[in-house]
């Protein structure tokens, strides 16, 4: 059934509930109390993947290739010259932020889970001085984008 709801955020938007009539008052009285409108959601996502980045227009193959750690701007791809906006971190100060951002995105998207752990993986081994040829190397073509990207 169809309600329209006022959220806490003062804006009024239509939403389907279903399930018992007590479940979808509750459902209401949470709206009213502490959630978000669609809108105001969608904003404030958008906030949290941009926080500490800036949004920087790149072909999607680019995108997919390199910065796939990266979260994008909704509804940015543009089909007629295959770009995206993506929320590349603004000051690189090396493996720490692209950790960081990785596993924030990470549990946004709740993808990329083998890139994070890589990541980890090479930091602990950093950190343990134990890193091997294969996480050197990999280390070493992470760092030559970035170098690439930010000259
Ligand atoms: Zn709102």
């Amino acid at each position: 059934m169809k309600y329209e709801v006022k959220f806490s955020c003062g804006h009024t938007a239509t939403v389907e509930l279903f399930g018992p009539t007590n479940e979808r008052e509750k459902k209401i009285a949470w709206y009213k109390e502490s959630g978000e409108c669609p809108e105001c959601y969608a904003k404030n996502v958008e906030a949290r993947k941009a926080d500490g980045c800036e949004s920087r227009i790149m072909h999607y193959g680019d995108y997919k290739t390199n910065w796939f750690w990266c979260a994008t701007a909704r509804d940015s791809y543009n089909a007629k010259d295959k770009t995206i906006a993506v929320y590349v971190p603004k000051a690189y100060n090396g493996l720490e932020d692209m950790i960081s951002v990785m596993a924030r995105n990470d549990r946004e998207k709740g993808k990329r889970d083998a890139y994070t752990a890589n990541a980890y993986a090479i930091k602990d081994a950093l950190e343990s001085g134990k890193i091997n040829q294969e996480q050197v190397k990999t280390l070493v073509a992470i760092a030559k984008k970035i170098f690439e990207f930010y000259k």
